[in-house]
């Protein structure tokens, strides 16, 4: 290994990192990106990198958009902070909020401003139990998630995500946030289970869960159209029909947490019109700045707005919102961003280079290593198992998918290991040669790696 630089040497002293192992952090020291263009980042040794996951599943755009740059630099010289409490508002985060719902089609009455796709979806567990409230439901509070489903790492939402390193540790997940499976028919399917009858099963599950702790505590059932960081799970074709109709019958409130999928991710505006979800809160971040700067949105259909708004007249006030609900740089940026994805035709060069994207993975699946292809739209993973007609994974778990995440590197590509899956997430501004580079260099760090 070679030196570190001071600038690695420092970060080692002084910069805790989010979903890092710090020892093993000290000893291998950070990689520094300090710059971007386009699909590509740079390190400061000027290497080039493909950024196949367009940062953490977000930057649609590409890494130097110079209208959102010029978006952040106007409004901050007119107003750089102003808050949306106490009956003050703004110009960006009305025209924002007004956007976001007429982009839902009127399905969706109205926008609530968080920083991150936690506290978004913080503030929908609190929306929810404030819902039952008003209604006197005191007792319709627990919220059902899935196994493998990421909402995010605050104390409530890490408690729906249904991953162990989010609990490991941290004395959760709390007890009113349960799970159920994940819809991942290549490792969760019995032998012999259509993907079709599998789907029932998943829905059957539900209502099990929802009989066994009863319908009139069960509040709201949440899920990701597409799962992202459980793995890139697409779940059979109609499920979410099956899931909504349980929800339905028991009135527990559907979420849909569009955090990765919002904003043309799989070749729709939004992952919900993909699948035939018809939610009563949305929740949207990353690709709503273009994470250019931090920005989530709550979007509530009318039957969940109007009895909060009522309630919050009984009570004297909504008693919840964060300093920068709404920050008016932010919001300014998200409607250049979306300005740029509708001029841009984004949403359907996603649907046009998700093809090209899916079907170059997919010849990839006579690949001894190869156990499941799987994605739609810009989004997808390659899973990787050790015996392909057992799907037997390897051992131990994981192995495959980190020494791909670091020998791509030296390919001049970013991808995410999740366990032995490599996802891809390229920006929506991807063209199609730049799409076959980027397999291109996944196909020879997975020759490397064999
Ligand atoms: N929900 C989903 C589906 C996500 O993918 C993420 C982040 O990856 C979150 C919520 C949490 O968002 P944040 O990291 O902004 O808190």
């Amino acid at each position: 290994m070679s030196a570190l630089s001071p600038i690695q040497n420092r970060d080692i002293s002084y910069h805790l990192h989010p979903y890092t192992n710090a020892v093993k952090h000290a000893q291998v020291g950070p990689r520094v990106i300090e710059r971007g263009q386009g699909i590509y980042v740079y390190d400061d040794q000027g290497r080039e990198y493909i950024e196949g996951m367009s940062g953490l599943w977000s930057v649609a755009v590409g890494f130097n958009e110079p209208r959102l740059v010029r978006a952040a630099a106007d409004q901050m010289g007119k107003l750089p902070f102003y808050h949306t409490f106490s009956h003050k508002t703004h110009t960006p985060s009305v025209e924002l909020a007004e956007k976001l719902v007429q982009l839902t089609k009127g399905r969706m009455r109205s926008a609530f401003f968080t920083n991150s796709g936690s506290e978004a979806n913080d503030t929908v567990i609190k929306m929810v139990w404030y819902y039952n409230n008003a209604l006197g439901r005191t007792n319709k509070k627990k919220i059902i998630a899935r196994n493998k489903g990421y909402h995010g790492v605050t104390v409530a939402s890490a408690s729906l995500t249904g991953l162990a390193p989010n609990h490991r540790g941290f004395d959760l997940p709390l007890a009113q946030m349960k799970h159920v499976s994940c819809p991942h028919w290549y490792r969760e399917g019995q032998p012999g289970e259509t993907e079709e009858a599998f789907a029932t099963r998943m829905a059957a599950e539900l209502e099990t869960l929802i009989l066994e702790e009863g319908p009139d505590t069960v509040a709201a059932f949440i899920g990701e159209p597409v799962m992202g960081a459980g793995g890139v799970i697409v779940p059979p074709a109609t499920y979410w029909d099956k899931i909504q109709a349980v929800c339905r019958k028991y009135d527990v409130l559907v979420v849909a947490d569009e955090v990765i999928t919002g904003f043309g991710r799989l070749g729709t505006m939004f992952g919900s019109q993909k699948f035939g979800i018809e939610p009563d809160i949305m929740v949207l971040s990353k690709q709503i700045t273009s994470s250019y700067l931090p920005l989530a949105a709550v979007l509530l259909g009318d039957k969940v707005h109007s009895v909060i708004a009522r309630y919050s007249g009984e009570l004297g006030t909504f008693g919840h919102g964060y300093t920068a609900s709404g920050h008016p740089v932010a919001t300014a940026v998200a409607l250049e961003n979306i300005r740029i994805i509708e001029e841009r035709g984004l949403v359907e060069n996603a649907a046009r280079m998700g093809e090209v994207l899916q079907s170059s993975l997919r010849a990839l699946n006579d690949h001894p290593l190869v156990g499941e292809v799987r994605g739609t739209g810009l989004i997808a993973a390659v899973e990787l198992v050790a015996d392909k007609n057992t799907r037997r994974p390897f051992d131990p778990l994981g192995k495959m998918g980190a020494a791909i995440f670091e020998k791509a590197h030296e390919h001049g590509l970013i991808v995410r290991g999740i366990q032995d899956s490599i996802a891809f997430c390229p920006p929506l501004i991807i063209d199609e040669q730049q799409v076959h580079d980027m397999v291109g260099r996944y196909v020879d760090t997975l020759e490397d790696v064999r």
